[in-house]
């Protein structure tokens, strides 16, 4: 477990050192049980680092597994991609990865165990009736016609329905418990059903698939599992989590605790949506740098610490709030800012001629890699007579407190010499500036002019003949709205249509291509930015802007809500 920060406290933690206090438990063991339904999302990264630095901290034991008792949906790519993103995270599991499916004949010998204590009946109706049979919040439920059958004809039933012998959906197993109880998960619940469909390990060997809400509690006391954390809409679930449990096993046995599901704005933390997303073709799959999935923000650039930094800084609740997205790109700035070098990269680049400076000529000046933290080194970055400038950082009629090059001024090109503006080459027919050209103080390259003149402003720049070409990714919020999940109809209606922008003719100074997939920098002045994982080459440079320096979103959203 990564050591980030001190062990923070919450009511969690507070339950834990109140057992083994009481000696309620002796030891602490967590899981992290993902159904591998689709990639891990940053909610599930909360998840992970709870569980995982719940168990770190007490000198516990947190086991990865994978709760696949729905064969729909679930596959073998979910699993490696699970498994490759807690790693990532920064978690470790040694030898504790587990699948819920390898209890399906443990959980079946369970089941009868049940039936024979008369605690549990097949029953006949129809996912309808059920409905009808189950009663509302105010109104209590009918028992179903099925109830009173005898142990052996449910023995002989629930065989028969693992034996193929009946229709999907047309009996169920369901435990006898109080169809009267107020809390309505209690009302006589379905624990298995009949299911023909191939599951991703077990195939068709079985075809009865057991509910969560048993196949979970036992899968936990199977592991030894001590605090069996979960979300808030688990509460409910809580007393049949405790009866299952009690009707089944001895001695210790996990507790579940419930905490707040993490919200974040502008994006939306569900699965099923974020599948739509993919099938729909929004995105360019789970690992786009948009999606709030472990693998998106990894492409992103994002890191484990930043995220790990982030969900230790939001904690843990027991009520669901949404947290700003601008909090996680914080934490994201924060980390880059200590450990990413800086380069020079022109997103829009303006070429400028410096008139008096030697054709041929190449000058290398060795830039500092950070600037607090010399440890981190130089690197060489050649200067010549023609460079590119961002456009931006050119105004022919430039507002107040404007500090870059306009006409009649000087300012210094970060790392190298002062110059200072001369003219502007337009195009004829659309009248835009398409060159300038400048002079050079060749006094200037070790310190400030020796006259004493002040010169304010710092551009970035690249040699034009030196610097690389290369594609730069802009991408923004996933959604146009701060909480899509809780508008009305249908969210992906509010996709931020700007929420990737494509820069194809950029240029950066020739020691990125020294860069690997991966590798993150500093664009001096504008962001951070990484080589994007899956598309970029020698040949074809591609980078993704992980977070710019400064936030403008609030700026913006301030204004304008919504
Ligand atoms: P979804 O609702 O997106 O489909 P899920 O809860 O069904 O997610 P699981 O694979 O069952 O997904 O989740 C694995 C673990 O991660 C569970 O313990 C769950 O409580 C936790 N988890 C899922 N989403 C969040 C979230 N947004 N915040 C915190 N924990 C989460
Ligand atoms: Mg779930």
């Amino acid at each position: 477990m990564p050591d980030d920060a001190a062990p923070p406290t919450d009511f969690i933690r507070e339950i834990i050192d109140d057992d083994l206090a009481t000696k309620k438990h002796t030891c602490v063991a967590t899981r992290f049980p993902p159904e591998p339904n689709g990639y891990l999302h940053i909610g599930h990264a909360k998840s992970v680092c709870l569980n995982f630095g719940i168990a770190a901290q007490y000198g516990g034991t947190c086991n990865l597994r994978m709760d696949d008792t729905d064969p729909s949906g679930e596959s073998l790519e979910f699993v490696q991609s699970i498994i490759a993103d807690v790693r990532w995270l920064g978690f470790d599991w040694a030898d504790r990865l587990f699948y819920a499916s390898d209890y399906y004949e443990r959980l079946y010998d369970y089941a009868v165990k049940l039936i024979e204590s008369g605690r549990a009946y097949v029953c006949d109706l129809s996912p309808d009736e059920m409905r009808q049979y189950r009663g509302t919040l105010t109104e209590p439920g009918r028992e179903s016609p099925s109830r009173g059958r005898s142990i052996g004809e449910n023995l002989d039933l629930f065989r028969r329905m693992q034996a193929g012998e009946f229709e999907d959906g047309s009996r169920v197993l369901r435990a006898k418990i109080d169809m009267a109880s107020p809390n309505v998960v209690m009302r006589d619940p379905v624990i298995y059903r009949i299911k023909r469909a191939a599951h991703y390990r077990t195939g068709m060997a079985w075809v009865i698939y057991p509910m969560y809400d048993f196949a979970h509690c036992l899968s936990d006391y199977l592991e030894g599992i001590t605090h069996s954390i979960c979300t808030l809409e688990f509460e409910n679930n809580r007393p049949l989590y405790d009866w299952v449990l009690d009707q089944l096993v001895e001695g210790e046995r996990p507790e579940q605790i419930e905490f707040a599901r993490l919200n974040v704005s502008y994006t939306i933390l569900s699965k099923r949506r974020l599948i739509d997303l993919v099938e729909k073709g929004e995105v360019d799959g789970w690992d786009d740098p948009r999606m709030p999935t472990v693998a998106g923000m990894r492409r992103r650039g994002y890191t484990p610490e930043a995220i790990r930094a982030f969900c230790a800084k939001i904690g843990i609740a027991k009520n669901e709030n949404l947290v700003d997205i601008g909090l996680l790109e914080h934490c994201v700035r924060g980390d880059l800012n200590e450990k990413a070098p800086r380069v020079m990269a022109v997103l829009h680049p303006l070429p400028v001629v410096i008139d008096n400076y030697p054709e041929g000529r190449v000058e290398e000046f060795a830039c500092a890699n950070h600037p607090q933290n010399p440890e981190m080194g130089t690197r060489q970055v050649p200067f010549s007579r023609v460079l590119y400038i961002e456009r931006e950082d050119f105004e022919e009629t430039p507002p107040k407190k404007y500090r870059r090059l306009a006409p009649g001024r000087e300012v210094r090109l970060r790392g190298a010499y002062v110059v200072r503006f001369a003219a502007a080459v337009r195009d004829a027919s659309t009248g835009e500036v398409q060159e300038i050209h400048c002079t050079y103080d060749p006094e200037t390259k070790n310190g400030p002019p020796a006259d004493g003149r002040k010169v304010e402003g710092v551009i970035h720049w690249v040699s034009a003949d030196h610097s690389i070409p290369a594609e730069v990714r802009l991408y923004d919020r996933l959604f146009r709205v701060a909480d899509p999940a809780g508008v009305e109809g249908d969210a992906m209606e509010y996709l931020n249509p700007a929420s990737l922008e494509v820069l194809k003719g950029c240029r950066v100074e020739p020691s990125l291509l020294a860069g690997k997939p991966g590798s993150r920098y500093q664009f001096e002045r504008i962001g951070y930015f990484c080589i994007d994982l899956k598309d970029s080459s020698g040949e074809r440079l591609v980078f993704n802007r992980i977070v710019p320096l400064r936030d403008s979103w609030s700026k913006i959203a301030g204004q304008a809500p919504g």
